[in-house]
């Protein structure tokens, strides 16, 4: 580690760095960061760096807040913008006590449990996250409407396309800062857009998802537009999904392939699926964790309201993708990138490796466009649905065993409440569509 130190101090020098971020994320996914002059980075390597944990949501009481940052040097990277004073670098952090150990809060530390429990059994998690975003107009005080950029559509080239340009130096930034981005298009709403990274092991990608995010709302706010993860911000469009592809390696290979399988599918491909199933009520509001995350799980938008596997159709929640070998993967596709990107790959790590430790059997596959089942059919079948309000899904976690062992206790309290709270807080609002639809009415 003394080496890796080493390594860094000189690369922060020989790039002019200033500042260090430390980042990480809170229970809710929202990323946070206490920022050191450069003089303090060998002990924040070391460790030593405390904050007050206090009022970080859904971290600890006042009496034992003192936390420590503990930076996994792996993550060291450069911004690719400068402020006036210098380069400014980021490290991701695990949290830590004071007494040194690993913080029960911490959701880094809750997907690094999920992945030790995966390698036990033989396997490596990698995992592919497709984000979708929208870019928005500012308005004359600088406060973001919900009006779109441009008027693009699905796999649009400018000039209809404004936030091409905007599109254009994210991805740039990302790729300075070591990404591997794969494909970045137009999506199908106007002002909607994705971008594809590669496939990394899962906290390696949770780690991206989390830089990412920041990444597209510093370069948008450059251009003057607001960027949005919110899953569903215009009615009556598509809303923003997060694929997640993901995969098993084993001893260096693909562990979903399997030649001989007449889909080309290992039967460890399938108890994964069959986990993913499963699960799917008990994960979901940890996946798809606001409000508005279930305003986007309704059919006609592309977005999964079943629970059902299809190597073919997009209708099912859970899709594999045509191409084997290596590449061989599930792609899961209910999350929504309102997730906290870490406790989204711990909870559908766990669903997968218990699929494979209980040999769940995922039934046939869907082969139908499952919206346009009637509800009989559906039942015959045996599809049921996705949660469809945080406070379904919440109640199918609070039930769940198995999620309460991933999050640990003290992740899956605070979740709850601060759902519970946003929940009530909700409900007793009066929206404009009641007034639309009641006030002349009655
Ligand atoms: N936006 C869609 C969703 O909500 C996905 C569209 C697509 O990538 N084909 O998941
Ligand atoms: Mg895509
Ligand atoms: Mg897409
Ligand atoms: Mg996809």
């Amino acid at each position: 580690t003394s080496n890796k130190k080493k390594r860094i101090l000189e690369k922060a020098e020989a790039n002019g760095v200033k500042f260090v971020r430390l980042q990480f994320v809170d229970i809710l996914g929202i990323i946070k960061n206490v920022a050191i002059p450069i003089e303090q980075l060998s002990n924040a390597l070391d460790g030593e760096i405390m904050f007050d944990g206090s009022s970080i949501e859904g971290f600890s009481r006042i009496q034992e807040s003192d936390m420590y940052l503990r930076p996994d040097p792996k993550t060291f990277a450069i911004f690719p913008w400068k402020s006036g004073e210098g380069s400014i670098a980021r490290l991701m952090c695990d949290i830590y006590t004071p007494a040194g150990n690993p913080y029960i809060g911490c959701p880094r530390t809750a997907l690094k449990k999920v992945e030790e429990e995966a390698e036990e059994m033989g396997f490596s998690m990698c995992a592919g996250p497709e984000p979708e975003f929208f870019l928005f107009k500012k308005d004359e005080n600088g406060n973001p409407t919900t009006n779109t950029n441009d008027k693009g559509g699905y796999f649009d080239l400018s000039p209809v396309d404004l936030g091409e340009e905007a599109r254009r130096d994210i991805v740039l930034a990302l790729q300075k800062m070591g990404f591997e981005v794969e494909a970045s298009h137009h999506e199908v709403a106007s002002g909607q857009h994705e971008i594809d990274f590669k496939y990394e092991p899962a906290l390696h990608t949770a780690d991206n998802i989390a830089t990412f995010k920041f990444v597209t709302k510093t370069i948008a706010m450059q251009h003057d537009l607001h960027a949005t993860f919110m899953p569903k911000p215009i009615y009556g469009i598509n809303g923003s999904g997060m694929h997640i592809h993901q995969s098993l390696f084993r001893n260096g290979e693909n562990a979903f392939y399997d030649p001989e399988d007449q889909l080309g599918l290992s039967d460890i491909a399938y108890y994964y699926i069959g986990g993913l199933l499963k699960y799917a009520p008990e994960y979901t509001a940890i996946t798809n964790p606001t409000i508005n995350s279930y305003k986007r799980l309704v059919a006609g938008y592309e977005a999964p309201v079943y629970i059902s596997w299809s190597a073919t159709n997009r209708s099912a929640l859970a899709r594999v993708p045509s191409s084997r070998g290596v590449s061989t993967r599930v792609e899961l596709r209910s999350p929504d990138p309102s997730a906290n990107p870490y406790l989204a790959m711990a909870v559908t790590l766990k669903a997968g490796i218990q699929g494979i430790k209980d040999k769940i059997d995922p039934g046939s596959q869907t082969l139908k466009n499952i919206y346009k089942m009637t509800s009989e059919e559906r039942d015959e079948l045996g599809i049921k649905s996705l949660p469809e309000n945080i406070m379904d899904a919440v109640n199918s976690l609070r039930g769940s065993q198995l999620m309460k062992e991933t999050l640990g206790n003290h992740i899956f309290d605070r979740f709850i409440r601060a759902k519970e709270m946003e929940w009530s807080e909700y409900n007793i609002q009066v929206h404009d569509w009641e007034l639309n639809r009641y006030l002349l009415n009655y």
